[in-house]
């Protein structure tokens, strides 16, 4: 099936005058426009208009549209999934898990619906109720990257059209394509809906100044952007300046530490999901290797022989293991950080790229394993590439302090049988991250669980646990059901 088919199956015919390009192999794979200021001005009135009757639709009867829109995707995985590995390059299985994501959410925020519970709180005045209850919030932004270009839009959507929010999307430019289809697939769902206001959901296209454009937007209370730790220094103190909400899911540079009573055989096959899975291009990635010297020459040895086996090639072509970065900057980037490591006494394994001849015009790359004589420089910078840094350490606290001395603090993990060591891994002085796992790698998140990390990766969370209140406004309300007005506190004002 050519992409043209493929989108027209999904309900998308493009044109514009910016070329969209697969990583896979450079070629155009469809054309889009990017909105004009004014175009992005009507979309946000809108949305604004559309939250103030959807925010009446009772919220069971919003999550019925999510359970419509969930039913879409399972008609249409295939192609999305296809599409998904098309534009961003992911292969294909993991092209098709990314919507099967998409699936998991829309059933968790469809019984979400029926849960968006409030407190009842005893008052200490007499005749009175004290009660907090969440409201819809208003038209909420958000703004993705590349690597997940539909997943993570749907782990905000889906809550935020349950919360009573309406929704403008405005996806990396790396990935137009695949939010145009799933708009397509929700405007199905809409149309079986029937009542929901027009304009509850929308795609503006463009560049970061579309981003910022939406940042800056006062009609905007919530403002959910996905994406480098750069993005987030530029865009937080945007929203900031005009007291909105952002919620910021950024960089990781993510670690494991592997302890001398560990599973080797499982923490091999998990540090190869990890590191290079999806060519090194998850904010999860696994890119530090912490490994205790008792362990380091059984574990490492194994690790490189791996990385010898794995097979690179077109992210649709079964057996591939790794696809292709997304663009020329991003094997640049890769370059230039190996050198810098060798600079640091790095030795490289792999690297390089491959397949250029095959593919000359797109840019696949070995993984590189690079043993690091301490963590310093490089390290401690994400660089969206499959390299595996591995650092030699002594002990557990050596450990968990390496894990923590980074300025990101996404995910991380230990491979250990020792119940201590594991328990002293996620404890209160122990991994600094939003996610800590224990014989798990650090990618590949489940949405049952609120997902996001502290420091430099921004302190949002979004799809699970009660990752919804992001999307709500709380209030407080005391109904006083007596004859009397007493003041809390005691406080006596009454006039003679
Ligand atoms: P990016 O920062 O280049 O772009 C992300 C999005 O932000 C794009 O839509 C872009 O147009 C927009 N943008 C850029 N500058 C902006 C600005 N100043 N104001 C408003 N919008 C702006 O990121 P990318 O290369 O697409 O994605 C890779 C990065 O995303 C990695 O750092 C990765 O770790 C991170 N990421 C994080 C998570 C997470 O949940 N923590 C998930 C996926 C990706």
């Amino acid at each position: 099936m050519t992409p043209t088919d493929l989108l027209k199956s999904l309900g998308v015919t493009t044109s514009g005058d910016v070329s969209v390009r697969s990583p896979i192999d450079g070629a155009e794979i469809g054309r889009v426009g990017h909105d004009t200021p004014g175009q992005i001005d009507a979309k946000i009135a809108a949305a604004q208009e559309a939250f103030l009757a959807w925010r009446e639709v009772p919220a069971p009867r919003r999550g019925e549209l999510v359970r419509l829109f969930g039913e879409e995707l399972r008609a249409s995985k295939a192609a999305l999934g296809r599409l998904v590995s098309l534009e961003a390059g992911k292969i294909l299985q993991e092209g098709l898990g990314e919507v099967q994501e998409m699936i998991d959410i829309c059933d968790f925020a469809v019984g979400l619906s029926r849960q968006l519970y409030g407190l009842t709180i005893a008052s200490e005045r007499p005749g009175h109720r004290m009660m907090e209850t969440w409201h819809p919030l208003g038209p909420v932004a958000i703004i993705s990257a590349f690597n997940f270009p539909v997943a993570v839009w749907a782990w905000n959507a889906c809550l935020a059209l349950v919360c009573g929010d309406s929704c403008i999307w405005k996806p990396s430019e790396k990935t137009p394509l695949t939010a145009l289809a799933t708009q397509a697939l929700l405007e199905r769902a809409i149309a079986k809906f029937g009542d929901a206001p027009k304009g509850l959901s929308s795609v503006v296209l463009g560049l970061a100044d579309a981003g910022k454009t939406l940042a800056a937007d006062t009609r905007i209370p919530l403002v959910s952007a996905t994406g480098s730790t750069r993005m987030g220094r530029a865009l937080g103190p945007v929203v900031a300046e005009r007291f909105g909400k952002s919620l910021l899911e950024l960089g990781g540079n993510n670690a494991m530490i592997v302890m001398p009573s560990a599973d080797l055989e499982l923490a091999v096959r998990a540090i190869l999901f990890a590191a290079v899975g999806t060519a090194g291009q998850r904010c999860t990635t696994l890119r530090r290797l912490l490994v205790h010297k008792d362990v380091y020459e059984k574990l490492v040895p194994r690790v490189k022989a791996a990385y010898g086996r794995v097979t690179i090639g077109s992210s649709l072509e079964q057996g591939t293991l790794v696809g292709p970065l997304i663009d020329a900057g991003a094997f640049q980037g890769m370059e230039k950080a190996l050198a810098s490591a060798r600079d640091q006494g790095g030795q490289v394994t792999g690297g390089g790229r491959a397949l250029a001849d095959k593919f000359p015009n797109a840019h696949y790359a070995h993984p590189a394993v690079v043993e690091m004589p301490r963590q310093a420089g490089v390290m401690l910078h994400e660089t969206f590439a499959p390299i595996l840094y591995v650092v030699k350490i002594d002990s557990l606290e050596e450990g968990i302090a390496l894990q923590n001395a980074v300025p990101q603090g996404l995910s991380s993990c230990i491979f250990t049988r020792d119940m201590q060591e594991a328990e002293r891994f996620v404890a209160a002085a122990g991994s600094d991250c939003g996610i800590a796992n224990v014989n798990i790698g650090p990618s590949g998140a489940e949405i049952g669980g609120a997902f996001g990390g502290e420091k430099e990766t921004g302190g949002g969370r979004e799809s699970g646990s009660d990752s919804w209140k992001a999307y709500m406004r709380r209030q407080t309300a005391t109904v006083n059901y007596s004859n009397a007005l007493p003041l809390a506190q005691g406080i006596k004002f009454d006039v003679e």
